[in-house]
């Protein structure tokens, strides 16, 4: 079977979806873009991802191009089109093709691109199982990290410097030592006290929809929550470190920049969390 993508308008064969050589996304990175997990054929954390792309599309100037509830329908046929249970939904909208100048185009519709991929929860079960390694990269991104942008090029980066170091993933950290988020998750340590700490949303992180989601299941247990910057040194002394994101969902860190976490494998704390964020996506979905 081919995997079809929505591409203004159209179900596409994937093979052939293109958009055109002016579009801003290309050109600019002028494009906004929500991911999405999929449990049994239904979005997760609906409503907050659409909220999400709003705010950045209205942050941007950006025209929305359709209704909630068209768009709705247009997610869900491309998930049905690629018949996906379990996997991940991709959309993005730029501010359209024009010829290129700086400036906002006028009278421009907006391109919107929606994908849709299966996943293997297995594969990725197993990953949280042994947890992830990742390294520490400087936080050189721009300063409206707030906005989930296209503008990507200092996570792929950050990331391919994972890769090549072995590791999974990146920390960001900002001027002061402070660790702002992962290359594309949230990032959050359990201290010595056993409280949860993660970053408080300014325009330095993005405001993931998997961290709010978790925010609010924590909100029903006695575990402590402070939305307060940790270092790198509070991070590598702690009991847990973890990340949040559609993508990865909830992941145990074990190593940071060569050094352990801990006994080096999964703590209690992240591994309940995966566990209660996906029964909770799998309820509400
Ligand atoms: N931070 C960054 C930089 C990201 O790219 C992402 C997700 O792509 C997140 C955080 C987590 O956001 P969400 O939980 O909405 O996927």
């Amino acid at each position: 079977m081919s995997r079809i993508a929505y591409v203004d308008g159209r179900y596409v064969r994937h093979a052939n979806a293109c958009v055109h050589i002016e579009d801003r996304g290309y050109q600019f990175a002028d494009a906004v873009y929500e991911v999405w997990s999929v449990f049994n054929g239904r979005l997760a954390d609906t409503q907050g991802h659409l909220d999400r792309l709003d705010r950045s599309l209205n942050e941007l100037r950006i025209e929305t191009p359709m209704t909630r509830p068209a768009l709705l329908v247009v997610l869900y046929e491309v998930i049905r089109r690629n018949r996906i249970k379990d996997g991940m939904v991709y959309l993005q909208v730029s501010r359209g093709a024009a010829p290129r100048d700086h400036f906002f185009p006028a009278g421009v519709k907006p391109t919107l691109v929606i994908t849709a991929r299966s996943v293997d929860r297995k594969v990725a079960a197993a990953k949280a199982e042994t947890g992830i390694k990742v390294i520490t990269q400087p936080d050189i991104r721009w300063g409206r990290c707030d906005i989930k942008t296209v503008g990507l090029l200092p996570n792929v980066l950050a990331k391919q410097a994972a890769k090549d170091a072995g590791a999974s993933d990146v920390l960001f950290v900002d001027s002061e030592g402070f660790i702002t988020e992962g290359g594309s998750a949230n990032a959050y340590i359990v201290d010595q006290a056993g409280v949860i700490r993660t970053r408080s949303l300014t325009a330095n992180i993005l405001a993931g929809i998997t961290r709010a989601q978790l925010l609010k299941i924590l909100g029903s247990t006695d575990i402590q929550v402070k939305e307060e910057a940790f270092s790198v040194a509070q991070a590598l002394g702690a009991k847990e470190v973890f990340v949040t994101a559609a993508t990865s969902l909830v992941m145990p860190i074990v190593d940071i920049d060569g050094h352990k976490i801990a006994d080096g494998k999964p703590g209690p704390v992240a591994t309940a969390l995966r566990a209660a964020y996906i029964e909770n996506a799998i309820a509400n979905a």
